[in-house]
């Protein structure tokens, strides 16, 4: 599954999925565009790249920021000239609910990233990946499709609305020979909820699941990397749930 030569655009490469998506399109040769705030984390991640035979530019960017948003894509043509791949992979949860009256603040903070930066830089890399016939891959989530805890509606709203746009998206781009799927992981051992600020063990969230375990953050980022592949030529619009068979107990 060779990637030499091809440009992929990783966001949310700092840590995580994103960071285990970098290195594996790395392995396979590629010129990966590694994008996030946290400049130490994301040149350790640069660093490990280059030794898995990538070659990396570093885009230090806040998703939230419009400006930043159009940098990513401006500095990626300035250093490789086209973009083959997008990885929409950044993402967080603030926690918020109706009942604690901070449900707006909430879904704000999540929209904004989780699918408002996403719509933007879709729509900025479109007309360099209509040129390469390029692939988009947006990481969601089975939170998107069950009625998560109260403090996390805005996050289950804005996958929601995520899988909706990968859908739309392929739709629109596919006479242009541009493919948009998905990847939705159940949990998967992150950061992710020390960044949210929420003590939950991986540990516990795996052993409730039909599988007894959590996913890897190198398991996610294999299946972007075949989604991203010729060998998904086929495939768009899609989703391809990893949750250990989380959502079997609810559908
Ligand atoms: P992490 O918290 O480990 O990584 C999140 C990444 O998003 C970081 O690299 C962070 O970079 C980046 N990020 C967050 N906010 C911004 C911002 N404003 N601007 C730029 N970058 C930002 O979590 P995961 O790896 O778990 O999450 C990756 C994706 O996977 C998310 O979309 C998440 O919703 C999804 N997901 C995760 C699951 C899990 O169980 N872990 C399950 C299902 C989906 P930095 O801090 O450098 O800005």
């Amino acid at each position: 599954m060779s990637f030499a030569g091809k440009v992929v655009i990783v966001t949310g490469a700092s840590s995580g999925i994103g960071a285990a998506a970098a290195l594996v399109f790395a392995r396979e040769g590629a010129n990966v565009v590694i994008v996030g705030r946290n400049e130490n984390r994301l040149s350790n991640i640069a660093e490990r790249c280059t030794q898995n035979g990538g070659t990396t530019l570093l885009v230090k960017a806040d998703m939230t920021n419009d400006d930043d948003v159009k940098r990513i894509v401006d500095e990626t043509i300035n250093r490789f000239g086209k973009i083959d791949v997008l990885i929409n992979n950044a993402g967080l949860s603030v926690s918020g609910s109706i009942s604690n009256g901070d449900i707006l603040k909430s879904y704000d903070g999540t929209l904004a990233v989780n699918l408002r930066a996403v719509v933007h830089l879709t729509a900025v890399a479109a007309p360099h990946l209509v040129k390469t016939k390029g692939n988009i891959v947006n990481i969601s989530s089975i939170a998107g499709k069950m009625s998560t805890t109260a403090l996390a509606l805005p996050y289950s709203i804005s996958k929601a609305g995520l899988d909706h746009f990968t859908r739309g998206a392929a739709l629109e781009l596919a006479s242009s020979g541009v493919r948009v799927n998905s990847v939705s992981p159940g949990p998967v051992r992150t950061d992710f909820f020390d960044n949210a600020g929420t003590a939950i063990s991986w540990d516990i969230l795996g052993s409730r699941l039909p599988l007894q375990r959590c996913s890897e953050p190198e398991e996610i980022g294999e299946i972007i990397l075949y989604l991203a592949s010729e060998k998904a030529k086929g495939i768009t619009g899609s989703d391809f749930v990893c949750d250990n068979g989380g959502l079997l107990r609810v559908s």
